[in-house]
């Protein structure tokens, strides 16, 4: 050897032999030994068929018989036995050599990644996703029984095929160009990230998917593992959980507004009428729109009561409030906030609207026909630019308009009783015609 090249047949890692077309060995390389574990002697005294799995026998007779018959060169894998009782897999390239009578082959070792696969598929098949595996040319390789499952095929039905056959006709060819782009760069990655994905079962169904798919390397190609969850399962849970928010939200508001309502009377109480009046303060705060607010009592009734009794009493309660409520407005709020008291607040009403109005309930009250004798109402009103600074809202803001409610209010007990004054003109003297004695 001129220059030493036999040397290569010495230190490669490949299997290199050399056999009679009766496939015995005539010469080994040491990669032999140093992979099967069997000595070169040993192994010279047998064929190469002599350690072949026996599951790979008639596959690779087949294949040697081609050589021997057409000459040329041939490649096949087989499982091939080593000295430990082991099998490795082995990818052979053989090449006939027929003036010689001799065949020349080389085997490369495949084990570990022949091995990668087999976790590969014990791995995807224990998942509880549905997982379909698919090669470089969009074939698919395998499923687990998840995506058997969903999709309504048997694995012998799939495996093999194009996974196009689980996409509806329209998106096929765009599924297999946006395929080869994902060989072009593949990366883990959500499918359609944010488009809605559909997928055709076996019975012509489409259901809407998310998919995750992630590239597998293997010594020979980049296999991609698509992860599949059917959102329908996953939309039909959301809607039911929206469903159930609901209804909760309509019991709540029911249940609120039972809270928030008056026993006796059925307009607001005073939980709610502090709760709406802070609302309507931040409004008109923000607005810069005025806000007003009535104080309204049931003159006498302390002697009501004693003179009828109670339940009496109540009667001309139910009936005061139907009456306010029938007076307002539909923005306005009707509270009972006290044992005979009364509250309105009326939203965007400035002191004319509210004296106005204040008005209309007092001779609305004075009118009604009532069952023992005449019922009036005091009022007291008060509009919010005279209770607090519309540009800053005082920390007690809320005590100071109630307050300045009440002032009026009592201001129109001592003016006699059914009559209405506003806290604006609690220093002067009301105008004439304003508040009917
Ligand atoms: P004024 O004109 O100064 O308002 O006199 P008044 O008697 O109405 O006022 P006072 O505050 O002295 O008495 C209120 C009375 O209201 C005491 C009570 O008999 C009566 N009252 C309070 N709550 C209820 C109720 O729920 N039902 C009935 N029937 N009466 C009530
Ligand atoms: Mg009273
Ligand atoms: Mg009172």
């Amino acid at each position: 050897m001129e220059y030493g090249v036999e040397k290569f047949f010495d230190l490669t890692p490949e299997l290199l032999c050399v056999t009679g077309t009766d496939h015995h060995f005539r010469r080994v390389n040491p990669a032999f030994e140093r992979t099967l574990g069997w000595p070169v002697s040993v192994l010279l005294d047998h064929t190469l068929l002599d350690f072949v799995h026996p599951h790979d026998l008639d596959g690779t007779v087949a294949q040697l018989r081609t050589l021997r018959d057409r000459g040329a060169s041939i490649e096949f894998e087989n499982r091939y036995r080593c000295a430990d009782g082991s099998y490795r897999q082995l990818a052979w390239h053989a090449y006939a050599e027929p003036t010689a009578q001799l065949h020349y082959a080389m085997a490369h070792d495949m084990t570990e990644a022949a091995l990668d696969r087999e976790q590969l598929h014990t791995a995807i098949e224990a998942s509880p996703m549905a997982m379909i595996l698919v090669d470089q040319q969009g074939t698919i390789e395998f499923m687990n029984h998840v995506a058997e499952e969903l999709f309504g095929y048997t694995r012998a039905e799939l495996t093999g095929r194009a996974i196009e056959l689980l996409v509806p006709d329209a998106h096929r060819a765009r599924h297999a160009t946006l395929r080869e782009e994902f060989h072009r760069a593949p990366s883990a990655r959500l499918m359609g990230a944010r488009r809605d994905l559909v997928a055709r079962r076996r019975d012509g169904t489409e259901i809407s998917v998310e998919i995750g798919l992630n590239p597998i390397h293997t010594a020979h190609e980049t296999l991609v593992l698509s992860a599949i969850v059917d959102l329908t399962e996953r939309n039909l849970a959301a809607r039911r959980i929206a469903e159930q928010a609901r209804q909760l939200k309509e019991a709540n508001a029911r249940l609120t507004e039972i809270a928030a309502t008056d026993g006796l009377t059925g307009v607001w109480n005073r939980r709610a009428f502090l709760h709406q009046l802070e609302i309507q303060m931040q409004f008109a705060l923000r607005t810069s729109r005025p806000l007003s607010l009535l104080m309204v009592d049931v003159d006498w009734f302390k002697a009501f009561n004693d003179e009828f009794g109670h339940l009496a009493g109540d009667a001309v309660l139910r009936q005061f409030a139907a009456v306010l409520r029938q007076q307002a407005r539909r923005s306005d709020y009707v509270a009972r906030i006290g044992g005979e008291e009364f509250a309105v607040i009326l939203p965007e009403t400035d002191r004319g609207g509210a004296i106005q109005l204040g008005e209309r309930f007092r001779q609305a009250i004075e009118r009604q026909v009532w069952s023992r004798r005449a019922i009036t109402a005091s009022i007291g009103a008060t509009t919010t630019r005279t209770a607090v600074d519309q540009r800053e809202l005082a920390p007690d803001w809320r005590s100071e308009l109630l307050t300045s409610a009440d002032q009026a209010l009592y201001a129109s007990k001592t003016r006699g009783r059914n009559r209405l004054s506003h806290a604006d003109d609690l220093h002067a003297p009301p105008p004439d015609g304003q508040t009917p004695a």
